[in-house]
């Protein structure tokens, strides 16, 4: 049985005595909300911290709602960054103006995982790697690796950089919508976009500093009117990470012509990958099965999995364009 390293548990009343708890114990605290990926890393040794701060009893992170525009843009979607996986997927609010992010959060693990594990934890995931996942003894007998406790990279084998694959299924949706998340920390809040919220460096791959608290996500109420949809390729439907996750949303005309078009993969590299140049190339056409093709070849030629994940890097990129073009068959309305 694999145990917990002993760890003192503080549940903060509200945001800002969450940030000055962080304060207090500085590199030896982490904040938890359902704790579904955290607890099984500090399982393995993978963190090891002397103060867990727990967000999810704050009730400033709850909710989901509309909030007014400012300064003449439209509004937005809030949704509370401790808000359950099962209650994004299951608000009707959601489902009816980002169906795709309901999706997204229902492929999350399996049910019980979902009642725990939270929208904000999701977004801030840890990366993860064949070799980094495992118990200390196993990664001991393999001699560490750079992400944790070594000096090498077992995928790239050299001592550079770590390639360990985001593997969070909302935020490729999130960034298709133009979403934003709001950070939280002791010089106060900021807005980022989810586009911009990640970087390509599988240690630490997202823009947070760690005494930030993910306060919310924001997603503009004019991205409701575009086509959305979510793929997910998993070894099991009913637990798994995802091996690749496909988002694609797309604005229409009167015609069915494109006007706008975005794509993003994740499963592959350290963070989600937008797809490059789908817009010039569909604009002002029709989403007809040449068009779908010639966008589901460049995905392919733009992904290139490495060994990070268990599974054939080369099936995972064959599955890439077959993924991308039921996700915009879906978006064609086929
Ligand atoms: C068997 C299994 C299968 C899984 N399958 C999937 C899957 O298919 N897809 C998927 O996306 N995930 C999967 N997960 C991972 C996890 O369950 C989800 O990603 C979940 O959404 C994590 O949320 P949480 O609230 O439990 O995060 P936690 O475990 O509490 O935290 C995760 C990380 O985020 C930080 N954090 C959490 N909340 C905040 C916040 N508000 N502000 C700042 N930092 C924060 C924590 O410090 C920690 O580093 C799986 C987990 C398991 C055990
Ligand atoms: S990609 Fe390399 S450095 Fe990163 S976790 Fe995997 S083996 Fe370790």
């Amino acid at each position: 049985m694999l145990r917990l390293p002993p760890y003192q548990y503080h549940r903060p009343g509200s945001v800002a005595e969450a940030v000055a708890l962080m304060a207090e114990h500085g590199d030896d605290a982490m904040y938890v909300s359902g704790g579904t990926d955290l607890v099984p890393n500090m399982k393995h040794r993978l963190f090891e911290p002397g103060h867990l701060i727990a967000l999810k009893g704050i009730d400033e992170l709850k909710g989901i709602e509309e909030l007014p525009g400012e300064n003449g843009d439209g509004g937005v979607l809030r949704i509370g960054a401790a808000e359950t996986l099962t209650a994004v997927s299951a608000k009707p609010h959601v489902r009816e103006l980002f169906p795709a992010l309901a999706e997204a959060a229902a492929h999350v693990a399996g049910p019980q995982l979902r009642n725990a594990g939270t929208i904000g934890g999701n977004v801030c995931l840890d990366t993860r790697c064949t070799y980094y996942n495992q118990t200390h003894f196993w990664r001991e007998a393999l001699g560490f690796c750079l992400k944790k406790d070594g000096e090498v990279c077992h995928v790239t084998r050299t001592g550079k950089k770590c390639v360990a694959a985001h593997s969070a299924d909302t935020p490729p949706v999130l960034m298709t919508l133009g979403a934003s998340a709001v950070l939280t920390g002791p010089s106060g809040s900021r807005e980022v976009l989810i586009s911009e919220f990640f970087v390509a460096d599988g240690i630490v791959n997202t823009r947070r500093a760690t005494d930030e608290i993910l306060t919310e996500i924001r997603i503009p109420l004019a991205s409701a009117t575009r086509r959305q949809a979510y793929m997910k390729l998993r070894q099991r439907k009913s637990i798994d990470f995802p091996l690749l996750t496909v988002a694609v949303a797309a604005d229409l005309d009167e015609n069915d012509a494109v006007r706008t078009i975005d794509g993003v993969v994740t499963g592959l590299g350290s963070r989600p990958r937008a797809l490059s140049k789908w817009a010039e190339v569909a604009a002002g056409r029709t989403l007809d099965d040449a068009l779908i093709d010639e966008l589901s070849e460049r995905a392919y030629k733009q992904c290139h999995p490495l060994e990070n994940i268990i599974v054939d890097p080369e099936w995972r990129r064959a599955m890439v364009p077959v993924y991308v073009r039921r996700a915009l068959e879906h978006v064609a309305g086929a």
